[in-house]
């Protein structure tokens, strides 16, 4: 049969392995088994989400409310901007897809990181556009700008902090570079791990308000799925311009999200103290990456999220490294995909990070 061209060019998102893979494929007790490949909060939902969850799981006969009235208005009151500012997704994947949806077609350019998100490239793809890539992995301004002036460019992708490789670039630096680009260009500015970001390094903090007051053709993007442990319920969010969020709302179907990830994450915004203390616990527990990796003589990229990006040098590769830890209960991920000798790990829990630092012990050195 035939399809659309432009899927020809298009590559399927590879998500991390799932727990019930391990347990079929290598038969390992699933309380075993440490999967940290996709950068969910590992302690777990907010035990107040969790049973305000229960209470409504009786009413699920009725569709959702479709204005989202609730947690629009708890959305706007956290980043302080009007509900005509905010559009809320299944995830904030399903934002992305309507950015670029929304703004490009096959004569358009999308520029980005080298590594970067891979569902920039993949929306990208589905509509002909061509993606443009800076040289280095990590977000180099100066490379942005440069291709940028060469090239031009329909969307612009800022991940701030990147996944998968970890950095962040600083906001003053950001706030120059967006001076500089044409009204007619979207930025996008993922910040699915800004909560983190910005408690490590003020530095880094972009205020969604700020942004978008001060640049019009901006989008900022938010998501439950990593501090605020929802990754299971599927709840992003877009704030932009009411031009913008107009436009996108012309390509939401209805009813995008469930009456349980909507009521879930309306709890989850109000209880703030439980994503204080996991990031906490993150940044406690990222010291004990970056020793053992300092220990191993690996480099490793300073991250302000909750993974880590080690990077393996010559010695090993992160496939057969990633692969060995999987047959042994370990799930993380190998960027080889990405065209880099890493892995990434999601930082655990106390307890699941030891058993990281025993089962990769083990695997280097029968790799050595
Ligand atoms: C996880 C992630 C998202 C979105 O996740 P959703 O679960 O769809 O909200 C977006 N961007 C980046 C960089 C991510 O890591």
């Amino acid at each position: 049969m035939n399809f659309n061209k432009v899927l020809d060019n298009v590559s399927i998102y590879e998500a991390g392995k799932p727990i019930e893979l391990v347990v079929r494929e290598y038969g390992i007790n699933p309380k075993d088994i440490v999967k940290l490949a996709s950068n969910e909060n590992p302690y777990g939902t907010s035990p107040v989400v969790t049973s305000k969850i229960k209470e409504i799981a009786e009413n699920m006969f009725v569709y959702p409310d479709d204005s989202m009235y609730e947690l629009k208005e708890a959305l706007s009151n956290k980043f302080d901007v009007k509900e005509s500012n905010v559009i809320v997704g299944s995830g904030s994947d399903q934002i992305l897809e309507f950015c670029v949806h929304a703004k490009c077609d096959s004569n358009s350019k999308i520029l980005m990181s080298n590594t970067t998100f891979a569902m920039y490239e993949i929306y990208g793809k589905q509509t002909g556009s061509k993606i443009l890539k800076t040289k280095d992995d990590e977000h180099n301004l100066e490379q942005f700008s440069s291709m940028y002036k060469e090239h031009g460019a329909d969307i612009i992708f800022l991940c701030l902090p990147n996944n998968p490789l970890g950095e962040c670039l600083d906001k003053d630096d950001v706030y120059a570079f967006l001076e500089t680009i044409n009204k007619d260009t979207l930025v996008v500015v993922d910040g699915a791990y800004q909560e983190y970001a910005s408690f490590k390094d003020k530095r880094k903090n972009i205020n969604p308000k700020d942004l978008i007051s001060k640049f019009s053709n901006c989008i900022y993007m938010g998501t439950f799925s990593k501090a605020y442990a929802l990754g299971g319920m599927r709840v992003g969010y877009g704030i932009a311009s009411d031009n913008i969020i107009e436009t996108l709302y012309k390509l939401r179907a209805p009813f995008n999200i469930t009456t349980l990830s909507l009521a879930a994450a309306i709890e989850a915004l109000k209880d703030e103290e439980f994503v204080h203390e996991c990031i906490v616990k993150n940044f406690d527990e990222m010291k004990r990456y970056e020793e053992y990796a300092k220990t191993k003589g690996f480099d490793y990229i300073d991250s302000y999220t909750n993974f880590i990006t080690i990077k393996l040098g010559e010695l090993y590769s992160s496939k057969e490294v990633a692969q060995n830890l999987l047959e042994r209960g370990v799930i993380v991920r190998d960027l080889t995909g990405y065209g880099v000798n890493a892995i990434r790990i999601t930082i655990g829990t106390i307890s699941q990070n030891t058993k990281v630092f025993k089962v990769l012990d083990t695997v280097l050195d029968k790799l050595k």
